[in-house]
């Protein structure tokens, strides 16, 4: 039985080095010595998971939990454990710093393992309803008394999913790969297919990688599309007829059917069900066995509505008859992987989609719409067809292309088209978080409205460090009050941002909010006077001519 000791001492040793080699190196070694389940379980704890990826069971032990049963076995304030907190940033090294002060000791100590670790993480999930935050704590509270400082950062890391320890999931393939001798790119197809890393290495370790399989019910990694920037590009580059799909805007969305049975899986490969409870319901009227991949888009009278109105259903702030009627979905379904337990993601998208057709037919499922097109011409056609509908522009397929899980090629290319960039000044600076930490690095930017300037959004990053630098010291000369975090700034300073699209928005005074802004550039040969007006934003915004309001 692999110890948990050996498995936190071998992620401080990959912890402490910075080269990448040398932390697959390490990790490789030590996987090599151990049995199918437990590399499953290690490979998986490494990536900072309790449980398999898609899976809808969580531990649920969140931070006050966590300190709750810290301060309950080292007999600390909660203040105390919030200034050893404070100084990390991280739960599980403050964990480190002050469990060597705990006072309660089990009689008979028993070392912890990967499987009883597992096993009690199993058990924090399963525990639900009333009560169970008491018995989390108490499976919590056991697994602390037995670890050593180090063995109880990365347990507390594995519940936090912070493991913040430079492996990346790529790491950890590579690790599989040379612990047991195999080509590095046959272990990252395996895991992009199956999703979760610990199956990969309970695979690998077994010498089964080649028998990797889709499964129903378990989520695999979606396939990604490349931008290409015009119509002639796309037809030039492939010279035959391709499909032309309209590009939806909603949430990607894997739909797995078993019998009675259905999940919905998020891009994220998070299990998305519980948020569109109505699509899960109609879905059981497929008469077969499915696994589908789609998009759903918030829509109503047979128009798009716009992005935000999912954001609520996936927050899940309402509950399902309130959600159905405040924001309406349809799932735009393009891509058949499986039909009654026969995999398909190998077949030519042209079978795909023909027997999507059919399985779909009186579900009430709508197919994305599609028209063949070859020449360049056809493509900008349809382009702008979509366009003027509403939605976002095109993804071209080629009707002979496989499924690739999680790979972006061009098989699939989309097209979308990026608006103007609007000039705009800044009216107030903010500090930044996480990489910006401490720098006046996030603006807030105005339009022009005659002799006014009107907010239209905030944005951050898009400039370099020297960039940023510069532009905070010309902000402080030209701060008019600063009261802390946020500072109103003399309106001088311009700069260029670009976005996905303008919305309409009471959050600012313009009326109007830009989704995604990125700044592109620092403007200084521009003058306040010269930014775009609110009447140019009125007309970009009526020119996206489409998404009703909601
Ligand atoms: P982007 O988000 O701009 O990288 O574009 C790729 C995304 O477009 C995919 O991940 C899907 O969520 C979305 N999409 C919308 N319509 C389609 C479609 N017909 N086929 C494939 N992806 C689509």
């Amino acid at each position: 039985m692999g110890s948990f000791a050996e498995f936190a001492s071998t992620l401080e040793r990959v912890r402490s080095t910075s080269g990448k080699n040398e932390k697959v190196r390490i990790l490789s070694e030590y996987l090599r010595g151990l049995d199918e389940d437990d590399a499953e379980r290690a490979t998986r704890f490494a990536t900072g998971r309790a449980s398999q990826k898609g899976s809808s069971e969580e531990t649920q032990t969140g931070y006050s939990t966590i300190v709750d049963v810290i301060e309950d076995i080292t007999g600390l304030s909660p203040r105390d454990i919030s200034q050893v907190y404070v100084k990390y940033g991280d739960l599980g090294r403050a964990a480190e710093e002050v469990i060597p002060a705990k006072k309660e000791m089990t009689l008979f100590h028993e070392d912890l393992t990967l499987g009883a670790v597992s096993k009690t993480f199993d058990e924090m999930m399963q525990s639900k309803g009333k009560g169970s935050t008491l018995v989390k704590r108490g499976h919590l509270k056991s697994m602390l008394l037995r670890a050593s400082p180090v063995e109880a950062k990365y347990l507390i890391k594995i519940l936090t999913k912070e493991m913040r320890i430079g492996l990346v999931e790529g790491l950890v393939v590579e690790a599989i790969a040379a612990a047991y001798g195999l080509n590095m790119e046959a272990v990252r197809d395996a895991d992009l297919l199956l999703g979760d890393v610990g199956l990969v290495a309970r695979q690998a370790r077994a010498g089964k990688l080649s028998e990797v399989k889709l499964e129903l019910m378990r989520p695999t990694n979606f396939m990604l599309a490349e931008p290409m920037q015009t119509p002639e590009e796309i037809a030039t580059y492939y010279q035959r007829q391709l499909y032309a799909e309209v590009k939806y805007d909603g949430v990607r969305a894997q739909l797995h059917k078993k019998r009675g049975e259905v999940r919905i899986f998020s891009r994220r490969l998070e299990d998305i069900t519980a948020s569109f409870p109505e699509i899960a319901a109609a879905a059981k009227r497929f008469g077969d066995d499915v696994l589908l991949d789609g998009e759903i888009v918030p829509f109503r009278d047979g128009r798009p509505l716009t992005f935000q109105m999912l954001q609520r259903r996936l927050r899940r702030i309402e509950g399902f008859e309130e959600a159905q009627a405040n924001s309406p979905v349809r799932y735009f379904v393009f891509d058949l992987l499986m039909l009654d337990g026969v995999e398909l993601y190998r077949r030519p998208l042209r079978e795909r989609r023909e027997l999507l057709g059919r399985v779909a037919e009186g579900t009430g499922f709508s197919l994305a719409e599609m028209s063949p097109a070859e020449t360049a011409e056809e493509i900008a056609r349809l382009f702008r067809a979509s366009r003027s509908e509403g939605y976002e522009g095109l993804v071209v397929k080629d009707p002979e292309s496989p499924y690739t899980p999680g790979r972006r090629g061009k098989w699939w290319v989309k097209l979308k088209e990026e608006l103007d960039t609007l000039d705009v000044v800044i009216v107030g600076a903010e500090l930044g978080h996480g990489k910006r930490a401490g720098r006046l690095s996030d603006y807030t930017f105005a339009v022009r409205d005659g002799a006014a300037f009107r907010v239209i959004g905030k944005a951050y990053s898009g400039l370099t460090d020297a960039e940023i630098e510069e532009m905070a010291v010309k902000i402080k000369a030209a701060t008019i009050h600063d009261d802390g975090y946020y500072r109103t700034v003399d309106p001088e300073l311009v700069i260029e941002v670009a976005f996905d699209s303008i919305q309409k928005s009471a959050r600012h005074d313009s009326g109007f909010a830009l989704r995604f802004p990125r700044i592109k550039s620092i403007r200084n040969d521009k003058t306040p006077e010269q930014v775009d007006t609110l009447e140019r934003v009125r007309e970009l915004y009526e020119s996206q001519k489409v998404r009703s309001e909601p």
